[in-house]
């Protein structure tokens, strides 16, 4: 699956920590892994995406690896494929 990394505007530690947390809390399987399809490393980040062709009323929540959730705030069109076991939360669930 491929989605769009739309938390470009959020580059702050801060929301990208408060994202993970989000996601933490939310998701159902022990994965911690970063989303990204081929990486093995943990996730630290969280990332706000939505999924191939963008749809902005459903906004999802996913985690990324320290490297990905950098590295994805510098290229224009921030796409990523996702792991089959990649997690994505809702958004706007209320925590
Ligand atoms: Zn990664």
């Amino acid at each position: 699956m491929l989605v769009n990394n739309i938390s470009h505007d959020l580059v702050t530690e801060r929301a990208k920590r408060d994202w993970f947390a989000y996601w933490k809390h939310y998701k159902q399987g022990d994965c911690e892994y970063c989303a990204e399809a081929n990486c093995l490393n943990k996730a630290t980040y969280g990332a706000l995406v939505t999924i191939q062709p963008k749809d902005y009323d459903h906004v999802y929540v996913i985690g990324l690896c320290e490297c990905h959730g950098k590295n994805v705030n510098q290229i224009e069109q921030p796409l990523i494929e996702l792991s089959p076991d990649a997690e994505l939360i809702e958004s706007n669930l209320t925590l």
